[in-house]
């Protein structure tokens, strides 16, 4: 599915359905050990109907915040320095991150 229909989807989407995405979404990043300020900025944006798909540094499941974003962009940080407390066994970039394409 293209981010557009993808986008499209969820602006059709009941309130109950984004929350539920949203949870689902904040439990899966916590379950990956994603950031908080990256969980929190992904589970906005699909409460508020927003387009995160532009913050998708590698094609698969992890989308940082802006703030992190910008950094990893500018080659200051690298994705794997920000996941941590991981409860996922798998490495991360192990196959084990939802695909988002
Ligand atoms: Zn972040």
């Amino acid at each position: 599915m293209k981010n557009t229909e993808l986008l499209f989807k969820l602006r059709n989407a009941t309130e109950d359905a984004k929350k539920v995405h949203a949870d689902l979404s904040c439990s899966l990043g916590f379950y990956f050990g994603y950031p908080s300020c990256c969980i929190n900025e992904f589970c906005n944006d699909i409460l508020h109907d927003k387009d995160a798909s532009e913050r998708n540094i590698n094609g698969l499941g992890f989308i940082p915040c802006r703030k992190h974003f910008i950094e990893i962009s500018l080659l200051k940080i690298n994705i794997n320095d920000l996941i941590k407390n991981r409860v996922c066994q798998t490495p991360y970039l192990a196959g084990e991150e939802l695909q988002t394409k």
